[in-house]
């Protein structure tokens, strides 16, 4: 049982990653996923959907019996078949832990599913006893938690943890829930419902975040869970996942070591292993992140406007709150283009070889920004053509 102030992260890349539209992966594919999700440190790793597939449930296997560390997990419905499927994928496993899930919300039980709360509640406590049988680490799932009703949510959570599940996920399946109301929802799980906490205080069952982007909060979300009493994140590398997304890993981790002071926390994500990661997924799906994405898009560390350059150069904390190479990444970026001041000109030309006088960086720089108004990406062969005017027209001709 890990520590109170410990965020257990829980990576589900390999799962609700990878049955979104475009992130499939093979399994040798998914086990070079899972050796670098092992080195940034994840405490458990969703392989896989052991029922889904045969290809899945090998993939599975093979992950459980090739990578150390991190516990493995599989997903499984509440049906035998599953969480037979699952006991038997993840088995090579140094750790293991079944994940079962059942939806909680009247909208799902009366549309998808057609079964009753009370078979509901019956399914669930069975579900979570056959897995007990296989593994002593069970994860239950209300699936569409955030929008079920409360006091059934508590019903189901109750059975669930009698029956003998260790760790309790609330998932916002479909992104609708907003940071304060998440915050409630886990306290109000923790104060009704029986042996969540212990008479130290403690929690006796982790509680757990599963947040979607679909309104774009699923970050913001997962941290609201924190400070509700959760201390397990369920995330993905570069935040893939169904439809908008899941709540991204490396969003997270930077917030946690950004936010120190709001967020008091340890957990086991090596930070410099963030951008590997992030790069090496990009390579085995079929996108990349966009330039702007948070924490390992190739814009989260660059800086053309020349008011932000100049800070920049005098002191880094003026527009970076963290470091690149905190997470892995590459050294700051000082993108020259029409917004540069003409200290960057100066500095860059002078880390070319060519340091020039008050004079003559007047007159390149103005040949500089008549160049950025007409090009949007200045290179450094483009810097070196304005020291040679003659060069430069040519180029553009
Ligand atoms: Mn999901």
């Amino acid at each position: 049982m890990p520590e109170s102030n410990q965020i257990v992260f829980f990576d589900t890349t390999l799962r609700d990653g990878e049955q979104s539209p475009g992130c499939t992966m093979h399994p040798a594919e998914k086990l070079r996923m899972a050796h670098q999700l092992a080195a940034l440190g994840v405490d458990i790793l969703e392989a896989g959907f052991a029922i889904a597939s045969k290809g899945d449930s090998d993939s599975i296997r093979e992950i459980a019996r090739e990578v150390r560390g991190p516990r493995i997990a599989s997903l499984a419905r509440c049906k035998r078949e599953d969480i037979e499927a699952a006991a038997r994928s993840i088995e090579p496993a140094e750790k293991t832990r079944i994940h079962v899930f059942l939806a909680s919300s009247d909208l799902h039980l009366e549309a998808k599913l057609r079964i009753t709360r009370a078979q509901a509640l019956d399914q669930a406590a069975e579900a979570v006893r056959l897995a007990r049988t296989f593994a002593e680490d069970v994860e239950f799932s209300t699936e569409d938690g955030t929008r079920t009703d409360p006091d059934f949510l508590v019903q189901m959570i109750t059975a669930a943890v009698q029956a003998g599940a260790t760790t309790i996920n609330i998932p916002d399946t479909v992104g609708y829930t907003t940071p304060a109301e998440y915050t409630a929802l886990f306290k109000m799980v923790r104060e009704r419902v029986p042996g969540i906490v212990g008479t130290d205080g403690k929690c006796n069952v982790i509680l757990s975040t599963h947040c979607h982007n679909d309104l774009g909060m699923a970050v913001a979300n997962t941290l609201a869970g924190i400070e509700g009493g959760a201390r397990q994140v369920e995330c993905t590398i570069n935040g893939i996942g169904e439809r908008a997304g899941n709540a991204a890993l490396e969003e997270i981790a930077a917030a946690l070591m950004v936010r120190h002071d709001r967020f008091p926390y340890t957990s086991n994500i090596v930070m410099k292993q963030l951008f590997p990661t992030s790069k090496l997924l990009s390579e085995l799906i079929s996108f990349g992140c966009s330039p702007n994405k948070a924490v390992v898009g190739a814009n989260a560390f660059a800086h053309e406007s020349g008011i932000h350059q100049h800070g920049m150069l005098a002191n880094p904390l003026t527009y970076e709150i963290m470091t690149p190479e905190s997470v892995g990444a590459n050294s700051t970026h000082l993108v020259l283009g029409k917004h540069s001041g003409r200290r960057v000109l100066e500095q860059r030309l002078a880390e070319l070889g060519h340091p020039l006088t008050r004079e003559q960086l007047d007159q390149v720089y103005e040949r500089f920004t008549e160049l950025a108004d007409r090009k949007k990406s200045i290179y450094d062969q483009d810097l070196l053509g304005l020291l040679q005017p003659e060069k430069t027209a040519a180029a553009l001709a």
